[in-house]
């Protein structure tokens, strides 16, 4: 492949033209990236980043993995679009493989998580409204939750901060603190028709949902006979180092959703459940125009042959094990960090002290060391890296964010 470098002029062109025509919803680093290999990834400039992020969680097999080229580039010759009203073969394939790796018994393609949350929450009510008393609505979420950004999926999630300005939201949740037994406890009731939980939380800051705490929600739904729902957008399809992070608890959700990672790079979203739940909907009662897209679904089959092997989940125990000893390290250097938590390939790190709030500021000194990492609000730094990174990329990318640490100076 020739590599194009186009000169710093174009780059700020282009940098300004972007935040000039698009909706200002974000703020991206100020470089335009071009092309990407394995975990890392150039700039129109020729710079060269380590990957460290995975385009929050979705490319989890890192960029152009050449099984997923395969997929793309031969689906892409024979079918792109063909709507709901007919069958391709891989969305049934993929959703053969979904439901014999899971607990599922029944996949609704989406394109986003936020749509697949939205789904899964219509099943809970449509449930709730066929077989129970029809004030039986309400759906417990957790404090730091992040479940989207539609009006109601934001409802959902428990962070005012993505609220604020966009009442009415959708009624019907209540909210608990994340492992607090009382407070489900207390807020739990025939009116509750599901439970809907991240088993790791991600943009609230990489919080562990404990084993008993997720037990108790189990046994709670059971009985009230409410849904426990699991959003497994971020945590799920390898990150943890299971192919799904309930694998390594005891319980077993009523629904999972899952997004991101799910499409290999390609957006999808997927809701997994049993046949009881499924069969509150009949034609016409849910759908999506782009769902199950034969591209994105023979992308995903081949994105979820290689996340599922051994190698892979292996490498993922391996290089999260580094990834914290490393930060371990970096904490009695520069005593940065509160906590450094999270399982496999999904990492936090909790600022702490000079460090307090400087979230934004250690991410961008990052970026200029060539390493892309991401935070979760102002006081997380969050990793998550693609799944398959080396052990050669991931010690460059530490090796990177070192240097950036040494850079900080911020005062108490
Ligand atoms: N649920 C979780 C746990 C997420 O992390 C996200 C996105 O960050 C979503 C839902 C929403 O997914 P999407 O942005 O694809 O709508």
């Amino acid at each position: 492949m020739s590599l194009e470098t186009p000169s710093s002029s174009m780059t700020h062109d282009l940098v300004a033209k972007g935040e000039k025509y698009y909706l200002p919803v974000y703020s991206p680093q100020k470089f335009i990236l071009s092309h990407g290999r394995g975990s890392r990834l150039w700039d129109t400039d020729g710079r060269e980043y380590i990957d460290m992020s995975a385009g929050i969680s979705v490319n989890s097999l890192g960029h152009q993995h050449p099984e997923l080229v395969a997929a793309f580039k031969e689906q892409g010759e024979k079918l792109w679009h063909i709507s709901n009203l007919y069958y391709s073969e891989p969305a049934i394939r993929l959703a053969e493989e979904l439901v014999s790796l899971s607990f599922a018994e029944r996949v609704f393609f989406a394109n986003s998580g936020a749509e697949a949350n939205e789904a899964a929450i219509k099943i809970a009510r449509k449930y709730a409204s066929a077989h129970f008393a029809e004030d039986k609505r309400e759906i417990i979420t957790f404090q730091g939750s992040f479940h989207g950004r539609t009006i109601t999926t934001v409802s959902a999630t428990a962070q005012p901060k993505y609220q604020k300005g966009f009442a009415p939201l959708t009624g019907g949740f209540v909210y608990c603190n994340l492992n607090d037994r009382n407070a489900v406890d207390q807020a739990i009731s025939e009116k509750t028709c599901a439970v809907l939980i991240e088993p790791i939380q991600g943009e609230g800051g990489i919080n562990i949902s404990d084993l008993q705490f997720l037990e108790h929600l189990r046994q709670l739904c059971d009985q009230y006979k409410a849904l426990l729902i699991f959003d497994e957008i971020q945590c799920g399809m390898g990150r943890t180092g299971k192919l799904f992070a309930y694998e390594w608890t005891t319980v077993i959700p009523d629904i999972m959703t899952l997004a991101k990672a799910l499409g290999g790079g390609l957006p999808l979203g997927a809701v997994l459940t049993t046949n009881q739940f499924a069969s509150v909907f009949s034609p016409g009662d849910h759908g999506s125009t782009f769902g199950g897209n034969p591209v994105m679904c023979a992308v995903a089959r081949a994105a979820l042959k290689v996340i599922n092997s051994r190698e892979t989940l292996k490498n993922v125990e391996k290089q999260g094990a580094t990834l914290k000893a490393r930060l371990q390290e970096m904490n009695k250097k520069y005593d940065m960090f509160s906590e450094i938590r999270g399982q496999g390939l999904i990492v936090g790190a909790e600022l702490k002290g000079r460090f307090l709030n400087h979230a934004p500021e250690i991410n961008h000194a990052c970026h200029q060391q060539g390493v892309m990492i991401l935070q979760a609000g102002k006081n997380v730094l969050r990793f998550l890296p693609p799944l398959n990174i080396s052990d050669e990329e991931l010690n460059t990318g530490l090796e990177r964010m070192e240097q950036a640490f040494s850079t900080l100076n911020f005062q108490e």
